[in-house]
């Protein structure tokens, strides 16, 4: 009855283009997502391999940054979905742990969530060890930064834990676009003894 009730006073509506009386992501803005079915093997670079499941345009993009900055947690839900579906695809559950890619405790709290720990949110939960990896600097965000400033902007941002050496990893991030982020994730990862680190994200141009 209530929920009845709230569903009247306050519909459902896709996050996305704002229909309501639908799931946070509607079946057109659905279908405006574009699979990229491409992996690359990176064996010059400490990541092993990267996995985007989504072209990073139109309603994927837009999805990420209304997750990421206006906060629209009801995306989370069905983005973690393909996620997991991906994950399952792909055969990556053979992986020892994932970690969600860190952000700085200081943007974690004024944001209330790491975007990555909530798009890992439909993997098994055991797999799932945020604290493998942390961000020990608060950098500045990638966008708006050349290449060059990028990889300074990052030097020494993140620290893994002992626990990963002999293990493989799968880092969790929503973008990827020059895989910088991800990169350092992996020196630090390997730093430490991980024998194998990959990336999976949501949207990605690779
Ligand atoms: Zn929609």
């Amino acid at each position: 009855m209530l929920a009845k009730a709230l569903d009247w006073m306050f519909p459902s509506k896709c996050a996305l283009c704002g229909i309501v009386g639908c799931p946070s992501i509607c079946d057109a803005c659905r279908d405006g997502f574009r699979r990229l079915d491409r992996s690359i093997n990176l064996a010059t670079t400490p990541l092993d391999y990267r996995v985007a499941i989504f072209h990073h345009e139109l309603r994927a993009a837009q999805a990420v940054r209304r997750l990421k900055y206006s906060r629209v947690t009801s995306l989370a839900s069905p983005l973690a979905d393909f996620v997991k579906g991906a994950y399952d695809e792909l055969g990556l559950d053979e992986v020892d742990a994932v970690v969600p890619v860190p952000i700085h405790w200081t943007r974690r709290t004024l944001r209330g969530f790491n975007q990555s720990e909530l798009l890992s949110r439909a993997l098994p939960a055991e797999k799932v060890h945020p604290e493998l990896l942390l961000r020990t600097r608060r950098t500045r965000p990638q966008v708006g930064l050349d290449r060059s400033k990028r990889q300074i902007n990052l030097l020494g941002a993140f620290r893994a834990s002992d626990q990963v050496a002999g293990r493989s990893i799968l880092l969790v991030d929503d973008v990827t676009t020059s895989g910088f982020t991800a990169e350092h994730c992996a020196q630090a990862l390997k730093d430490k003894g991980a024998s194998r680190v990959g990336l999976l994200t949501l949207t990605g141009e690779i």
